[in-house]
């Protein structure tokens, strides 16, 4: 297990939940959906000791679900790292921030999708890049 899966799973662990709406009220974390450049899919920021999830209101559900991880994984992993860190419109950036931002996203979204279907144990390459939102080789490489 790396260090981002040992993140996600005690995360999930201290909120019972992969939930990342229900992780983000248990954390006091404002999730804001605003106009922003289309470039831009989402921010973090810290004001007055809050955190604030700033999403571009243009994303689909999904996208916003990706993206909400993704900044929490900022939060999570890389804590106070100053400031406001912009997420890339691309997947998989070079930053190593960004590439264990997204990698945190994908982990808890799979585990949500995991709790959600008790029933069903196996996901499939296909299944898990839709859910995490990755491409299909890098679902491969980091789950399979
Ligand atoms: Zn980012």
């Amino acid at each position: 297990m790396n260090k981002i899966q040992k993140c996600v799973q005690d995360l999930v662990i201290e909120h019972g939940s992969a939930d990342t709406k229900t992780i983000c009220e248990n954390m006091g974390i404002i999730i804001l959906s605003l106009e922003l450049p289309e470039r831009v899919n989402g921010f973090t920021m810290k004001s007055h000791g809050r955190w604030f999830i700033v999403l571009n209101d243009t994303l689909d559900d999904d996208r916003k679900r990706f993206t909400t991880a993704h900044e929490l994984g900022h939060i999570v992993v890389h804590g106070c790292t100053n400031s406001i860190s912009l997420s890339c419109s691309t997947y998989f950036c070079t930053s190593k921030y960004e590439r264990e931002a997204d990698m945190f996203a994908a982990y808890l979204l799979m585990t949500a999708e995991y709790d959600r279907c008790i029933e069903c144990d196996t996901l499939t390459i296909q299944q898990a890049s839709q859910i995490a939102h990755i491409p299909e080789e890098k679902a491969d490489e980091l789950f399979f």
